[in-house]
């Protein structure tokens, strides 16, 4: 039997990038499989085509992760195709890189909006749903904790602030036999963080490791979590990030 068979997530952000890469692990270890995306509706349908072709179930969700309604309805679908709601992946997330002094308010609650807020709403809709073994894990990041780069101050910022999210709620909501995990990704090559990028080569001096991760190895830690090996392990921020914060 596959350990998450059973089981249904919400990957929030699931079209491209952390977020596919989670949305197709999730579903190959048995669980069926919610993303959400804005704009690219082709990119979904294919995580979607590539799920079911692989003999898994997944269905793809507009919801803007700053649109709180939007966020909320996405949930309530999520339970209603599939009558019930196991697994929330906080993924959605964005970056707007640029000096401190020069980003704009609007920037600045894009960013809050989507990293924060939007975590705020998706987690409280999602916790009326999950039962004893529930899972949350948010997407955060290794600028969480130790910050090596200018340029991303609001964005490490919304980070460190979902690492607290996540000890705190997970003091609230443990006796219900549900846990709550951030986990904190190093560079990615992602659209987001392309490892060919102009920002690619500092990042990569940063890692023990000399080169960027893969969204394949934030996914199998995600799958670890959201699997019944890992029901003891709650209110911690799991890095995976070739070492950049070591
Ligand atoms: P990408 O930009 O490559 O992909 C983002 C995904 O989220 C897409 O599917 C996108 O779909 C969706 N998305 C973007 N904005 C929203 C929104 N407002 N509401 C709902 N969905 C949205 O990002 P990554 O995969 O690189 O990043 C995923 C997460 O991992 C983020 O939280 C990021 O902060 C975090 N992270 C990434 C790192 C990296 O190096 N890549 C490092 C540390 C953390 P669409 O275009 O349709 O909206």
């Amino acid at each position: 039997m596959m350990k998450l068979e059973g089981k249904t997530a919400l990957v929030t952000g699931g079209s491209r990038g952390i977020g596919a890469g989670i949305a197709k692990r999730l579903a190959k270890d048995g669980a069926k499989v919610a993303i959400t995306y804005t704009r690219g509706t082709d990119a979904a349908a294919q995580v979607v085509a590539e799920i079911e072709r692989a003999g898994g179930t997944a269905i793809a969700i507009q919801a803007d992760a700053a649109d709180a309604k939007a966020v909320q309805a996405a949930v309530e679908k999520t339970v209603a195709t599939f009558n019930r709601l196991d697994i929330l992946v906080n993924n959605a997330g964005t970056a707007i890189p640029k000096p401190f002094e020069e980003a704009t308010l609007e920037e600045m609650d894009r960013v809050i909006d989507i990293n924060l807020r939007g975590v705020f709403v998706a987690t409280q809709a999602a916790l009326k749903h999950l039962g004893e073994g529930g899972r949350i894990i948010t997407i955060g990041s290794s600028v969480g904790e130790r910050m090596a780069t200018p340029g991303l101050v609001a964005y490490a910022a919304t980070k460190g602030a979902v690492k607290m999210f996540t000890q705190g709620l997970a003091r609230e909501v443990g006796s219900r036999g549900i846990t709550v995990n951030n986990v904190q990704p190093g560079p990615i090559d992602t659209d987001l963080n392309p490892a060919a990028g102009d920002w690619a080569s500092p990042q990569i001096a940063n890692t023990a490791l000399k080169r960027y991760g893969h969204a394949d190895d934030i996914a199998a830690m995600v799958a670890f979590v959201a699997g019944p090996e890992a029901s003891y392990i709650t209110g911690a921020n799991l890095t995976v990030d070739g070492g950049t914060n070591a």
